[in-house]
């Protein structure tokens, strides 16, 4: 249990690079990824709201309505101004497609945008590949700075490459990019607060100095990451042996999630419900935005001990073969 050093493991970093940009990466061989070992997701964030509040004053960010909640509160306390732009279509509850592009494009050029790279919290709408063609050829018009957040890479499709397409896409057009990678989901590693923070710089020379002032950051924060999760990262990665073991266990996550959206759409159809149910399987990852208000997601609280935030998001995890009908018959209820 000996100290990391400042920036993390190199094993560790090394692994969630290729993980993000790919096995064979050009940038990681260029040695052009600036990265850190970060806590988690959440700290990963919280490091690049530091970094840009420390080099860029002047900048501010864009951050996708609806979004998980914690988002503001890290640009918050980094005091790195905030503005919203347009994503969920309440009506359709999927993709409001032209809005989100409009906002894109009447961002100031440079603007610096959260994007979640797979399974967005809370909506479950993720873009389709053609649409993320679209956004990274409009950032780059625009000269935009995408920020992926990726705390679900395999939990959409199952597969972790696929779920690091959007990412794939931008890095293909030339963008310089930010990525704030956790392990908390994917390897279930919730409380040991692993995580990656990466910045891919022009050159390997802006990537050394940009890698060490994210460790000037970091040193008076907390002064170096967590040993042990990072460990479980590294050796599982570095083993093909293990790490196609855990790409299976991804993947049995992850598609269990998606029966069990199959299973639940099911079982509100056979009760006879009149309301269209789609979205529920055109929705991706760990959760379901299922358009209940609060004052209904209240009621299923009270009267069914059913428990969601009060958003009407599902935890599709917590759905189960043994419970699924008895969340259906009283969201069925909700409705009537
Ligand atoms: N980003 C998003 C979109 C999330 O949903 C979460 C977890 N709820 C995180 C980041 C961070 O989680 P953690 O810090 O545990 O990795």
């Amino acid at each position: 249990m000996e100290y990391l050093p400042m920036g993390g493991s190199i094993k560790m970093i090394d692994e969630s690079l290729k993980l993000a940009y790919g096995e064979d990466s050009e940038f990681i061989n260029d040695k052009r990824i600036a990265a850190v070992q970060a806590l988690s997701g959440t700290g990963a964030c919280r490091l690049f709201a530091d970094f840009q509040r420390r080099f860029l004053p002047d900048s501010q960010i864009y951050i996708p309505t609806p979004t998980w909640s914690n988002h503001h509160n890290i640009w918050r306390d980094a005091q790195v101004p905030q503005r919203t732009f347009t994503y969920y279509h309440p009506e359709s509850r999927g993709l409001d497609f032209a809005g989100l592009m409009d906002d894109i494009k009447n961002a100031p050029n440079g603007s610096f945008f959260l994007l979640h790279a797979c399974a967005h919290n809370p909506t479950g709408v993720d873009p389709t590949e053609e649409q993320w063609r679209e956004i990274s050829y409009q950032f780059k018009v625009k000269n935009h700075f995408p920020f992926f957040d990726m705390a679900y890479q395999g939990f959409a499709s199952g597969d972790p490459e696929r779920d690091a397409k959007a990412i794939r896409i931008f890095l293909e057009d030339g963008h310089q990019i930010g990525c704030a990678q956790s392990y908390a989901k994917n390897m279930g590693l919730y409380g040991q607060r692993a995580g990656c923070l990466s910045i891919l710089c022009e050159d390997e020379m802006q990537a050394v100095a940009v890698k060490s002032q994210l460790q000037q950051i970091a040193r008076p924060m907390y002064s170096n990451p967590p040993v042990h999760g990072s460990l479980v990262v590294s050796i599982i990665l570095n083993d093909p042996e293990l790490k196609s073991l855990w790409l299976k266990e991804v993947k049995g996550m992850a598609d269990r999630i998606i029966g069990m959206r199959k299973a639940l759409k099911e079982n509100l159809e056979q009760l006879g419900s009149p309301l269209s149910w789609d979205h529920i399987t055109n929705q991706i990852g760990m959760f379901c935005y299922s358009g209940m208000t609060p004052e209904q997601v209240d009621r299923l609280t009270n009267e069914y001990h059913i428990y969601m935030t009060r958003n009407g998001r599902i935890s599709m995890a917590g759905v189960t073969t043994g419970n699924v009908a008895y969340l259906a018959n009283a969201i069925h209820e909700m409705f009537a």
